[in-house]
């Protein structure tokens, strides 16, 4: 039951429209129409207005930017780690320069507010900085004789021709998490952006078309069905990485599997924030306002579920009411405390409204929230969900919306083993003030990054990536590196 109807804060005078990238794809330095006959509308889920349209791509264009791509590879791969890391300082300097038209792009194709979209822009920025000097780091090895009369040599060499795949909850964002390491690596690429959100990809490559040699780096628009599927099978991609949800990862796995190429998975999650009876309560709720609402729960990591012990769970739902009760809502140019945007397109928000049908049908407590917001947008009130018991629907299900459900455990064993049954095993967090949990229960948890006392805080040193079925491979890091570059070993007989 909501306990009050938020009112959608509107943009005090007209937005300026948005600076559009040019139209088609980008296949081997240029912009075309390629070979589609259809194209694809982008709307701006805050006003359900139409942006622009964008090209719909179809095999042959993907085809076309693989062999740019393949005939870039050589001269790319043979370049030095310097200069590939100068290419992407320059990138990063570009994206900088041109930051405030990105966040515009980027906030008009998602509805997103302000303090979200300069977010995005600004880790994207420090993405390629990272990255710029990861390339650097890349080293082969001249190593010993480990075979009588032989020495051998290791060699590090970028894989070839990378096929990406992005969703729409941070389209920069994502796109460059893989750009960044794949070119600091060596490779060339073929990036798909969703089909919902391609707006700043195209931008991108606009804006680097001057930096980087034609056939690079391609972008391909258009839908999963159609250009994802012919990435992911085509023989000329040596590897394809998605980030997106576990049912396209199984498609993306099973089309790769018949060229044998290798796969790079980063999928959903349903995070626990497994709080202990002496954890900072207040931490906790504000914890869970920043992590479990940002980017409105469109958050593979977002702190959704928490598993709270029983003696406190009163308390702390009554402070996560609190947080939530003021949080606000509104799309781009509302103001720098704007925290909740629209769900990213009509279908999300009729699949969320459809969750919240679900959890009322169960009988679950709503302490706030719970519909839709009446107004024009794609805006869901946030959401929290307690009295949930174990095995719930929710418990097990990604939302990817401002939906939080509250669940009890009486000991660590038990939570632990709550925490760990769901198919999904992204990110975790525990809340405690226990030295020795904060180190043990982390180590219990079946999660690819376990936060202690803190939640979704992630800087570009550090890997993201999955277990199970939140998949395989790792974004950021020099974990990325080494996923997007292969390994050669040369030995050679000097006779004595
Ligand atoms: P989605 O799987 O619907 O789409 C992601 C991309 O895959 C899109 O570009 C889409 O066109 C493409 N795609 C769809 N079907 C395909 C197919 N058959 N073959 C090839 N490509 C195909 O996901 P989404 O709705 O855009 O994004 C939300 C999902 O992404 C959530 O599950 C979220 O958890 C996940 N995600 C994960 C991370 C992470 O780092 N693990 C980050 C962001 C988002």
């Amino acid at each position: 039951m909501s306990r009050r109807t938020p009112a959608i804060r509107r943009p005090h005078s007209p937005l300026p429209a948005p600076n559009l990238p040019p139209f088609g794809h980008f296949i081997d330095g240029a912009f075309s129409a390629g070979s589609g006959t259809e194209t694809l509308s982008v709307e701006n889920p805050a006003t359900q207005t139409v942006v622009t349209e964008v090209v719909a791509g179809t095999s042959a264009d993907v085809d076309a930017a693989v062999t740019a791509a393949r005939h870039a590879l050589p001269a790319w791969a043979a370049t030095t780690p310097k200069h590939r890391s100068d290419m992407l300082l320059r990138i990063a300097d570009t994206i900088e320069a041109h930051h405030e038209t990105l966040e515009q792009l980027e906030a008009a194709n998602t509805g997103k507010p302000d303090p979200v979209s300069a977010d995005d822009i600004a880790s994207a920025i420090d993405t390629f900085r990272f990255s710029a000097g990861a390339a650097r780091t890349l080293t082969s090895l001249a190593a010993g004789d480990y075979a009588e009369g032989h020495t051998s040599m290791i060699l590090r060499e970028p894989v070839g021709v990378i096929g990406v795949i992005t969703p729409w909850n941070y389209p920069l964002l994502m796109a460059a998490w893989k750009i960044a390491p794949i070119l600091a690596a060596g490779n060339t690429l073929v990036l798909k952006p969703s089909e919902d959100t391609p707006l700043t990809t195209l931008k991108l490559a606009e804006l680097i078309a001057e930096i980087l040699p034609a056939g690079v780096f391609n972008v391909v628009t258009g839908t999963g069905s159609v250009v994802g599927q012919a990435i992911s099978e085509h023989p000329g991609v040596d590897l394809v990485a998605l980030t997106g949800s576990v049912g396209s990862g199984h498609k993306v796995a099973a089309a790769a599997a018949t060229t044998l190429k290798r796969v790079h998975l980063e999928l959903g999650g349903k995070a626990p924030v497994v709080v202990f009876d002496d954890a900072d309560l207040e931490a906790v709720a504000q914890g869970v306002r920043n992590a479990g609402f940002w980017n409105s729960g469109q958050e593979c990591g977002a702190a959704c579920r928490v598993l709270v012990h029983e003696s406190v769970a009163d308390e702390l739902t009554e402070l996560l009411v609190r947080e939530v009760a003021d949080m606000t809502l509104g799309g781009p140019g509302t103001g720098d405390d704007t925290e909740i945007g629209p769900m990213i397109s009509r279908n999300h928000f009729r699949r969320v409204q459809e969750v919240l049908r679900r959890v009322a049908d169960e009988g679950l407590d709503i302490a706030i929230g719970g519909s839709a917001v009446a107004e024009t947008g794609y805006f869901i009130e946030p959401t929290v969900v307690t009295n949930v018991p174990a095995g719930s629907w929710i418990t097990q299900h990604e939302v990817f919306g401002p939906v939080i459900s509250v669940e009890t455990f009486s000991t660590s064993e038990e939570a632990v083993e709550r925490a760990n049954e769901t198919p999904y095993g992204l990110a975790a967090s525990v809340w405690t003030r226990d030295a020795a949990r904060s180190l043990t229960v982390p180590r219990q948890l079946d999660f690819g990054t376990v936060w202690v006392n803190s939640h979704l805080t992630l800087a570009c040193e550090v890997p993201w990536g999955g277990f199970k079925g939140s998949g395989y491979g790792r974004d950021l890091s020099l974990y990325s590196l080494e996923d997007f570059s292969r390994t050669k070993h040369v030995m050679m007989h000097h006779g004595s």
